[in-house]
């Protein structure tokens, strides 16, 4: 192959879907990533929200390594146990009584509107398949969950999407209400915090409406956990805080620590709903990932997860009424800042010079650290990114 470098490469030969910051990334330990650059930066993104332990934690490491070097892949054809064992410790710590393995989120919500769609057949005969979902949602890229993230630009160019969606106004309880009113529906689907959205927590009593609604029509309620769960909030899911349990939980990003993994959590109303043959993966369940994601999620105890929250309370405490920020809003560690003087991509742009990298969402910075991240260098990103708001 011609000498090109990375940049060059990637440039010729990787389809154009990114805007990538002028950035290669070489290697990284913790919460720190080394550049091609020769520069060290502090990661404040995590891979989006993936590298919940930061990159090459040693005992991730170790599960990753001893599970590849027993076997890495059998099909679902056969019993293995890095599934089975994975499947038990979601459900015995959420509550939820049986899981789908995939390898996103975008699969993660595939499999729960299927299920929502077959659960509301069985019950309530076909035509009861609409889900209402909340807008500026996302749940995700493929044509039927780029149909349930209710934002019209990501729509364009990709119509006809798949039918059966409405949409409902996020804490306005009356649109949901009157599409209740005249829709059979299966299901309403949301995120308890509006990630890609721009960082919005849902309000309590929204919720609280919601899940009231919802029980009274007899329509399934699925919480899109992709963002906010495994940790980044400060509970072990999200759905934990707002005192309901739902019928379909969906995850996946930080859940396999860096692996790519997906998972639908079915209630107890909808554990039986599928049989074989009804949905299926090749690669959902691979005893890597979930050997990796094994790590991850037994060691989000009470314990790590305060210390989650007191890292979040420390950036709220150190950004609310600083100087140059408008807002700040999120839940645990995944928090969204409004800048007043500065664009966020300025800001982001600025502190990447200075060695930090952050993330935005629509208009706002945001920050989405590995769960473990020192608390010094925590610190000193927070104090990076205070001096450029305030510029
Ligand atoms: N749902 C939510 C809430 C997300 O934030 C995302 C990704 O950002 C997705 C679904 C899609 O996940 P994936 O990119 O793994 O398909």
């Amino acid at each position: 192959m011609e000498q090109m470098n990375t940049k060059a490469l990637d440039a010729a030969y990787v389809a154009p879907t990114y805007a990538r910051f002028d950035l290669e990334i070489i290697g990284g330990e913790g919460s720190i990533l080394y550049g091609s650059d020769g520069k060290e930066y502090i990661d404040m993104g995590s891979g989006i929200a993936v590298n919940t332990f930061g990159c090459c934690d040693s005992d991730w490491q170790a599960a990753v390594i001893e599970q590849l070097g027993n076997f890495q892949h059998t099909s679902n054809l056969y019993y293995t146990a890095p599934c089975a064992e994975l499947a038990a410790l979601l459900c015995r710590k959420t509550g939820l009584s049986k899981v789908f393995f995939s390898n996103s989120g975008a699969e993660a919500n595939e499999c729960a509107i299927k299920a929502a769609r077959a659960y509301a057949e069985k019950r309530k005969g076909k035509g009861a398949h609409t889900i209402i979902t909340l807008e500026n949602s996302f749940h995700g890229r493929t044509i039927t969950t780029l149909a349930a993230t209710a934002q019209e630009h990501f729509h364009k160019d990709f119509t006809p999407l798949t039918d059966g969606f409405a949409y409902a106004r996020a804490n306005d309880i009356e649109s949901v209400r009157s599409i209740l009113e005249t829709t059979e529906c299966a299901a309403i689907m949301m995120e308890l915090v509006q990630g890609e959205g721009g960082v919005n927590p849902l309000e309590q009593s929204f919720v609280d409406e919601v899940v009231a609604l919802a029980r009274s029509k007899d329509v399934l309620l699925i919480v899109d956990e992709v963002q906010t769960g495994n940790g980044r909030t400060g509970t072990l899911y999200a759905f934990m805080q707002y005192g309901f349990v739902p019928d379909i939980l969906t995850t996946a990003k930080g859940l396999g620590g860096g692996l790519p993994i997906g998972a639908t959590l079915l209630g107890e109303r909808v554990k039986d709903v599928y049989s074989p043959g009804m949905h299926g993966s090749t690669f959902g369940g691979n005893p890597i990932c979930c050997a990796g994601a094994m790590s991850i999620v037994s060691r989000l105890d009470d314990e790590f997860l305060n210390g989650v929250t007191k890292k979040s309370e420390y950036i709220f405490h150190s950004l609310e009424g600083a100087p140059g920020v408008k807002d700040v809003r999120g839940l645990g560690l995944m928090i969204g800042i409004l800048p007043a003087n500065r664009t966020a991509s300025e800001i982001i742009g600025a502190c990447m010079e200075r060695g930090v990298l952050l993330l935005s969402a629509k208009n706002k910075v945001r920050l989405l650290p590995p769960l473990n991240i020192p608390n010094e260098l925590l610190e000193k990103a927070i104090s990076i990114l205070k001096e450029e708001l305030a510029k």
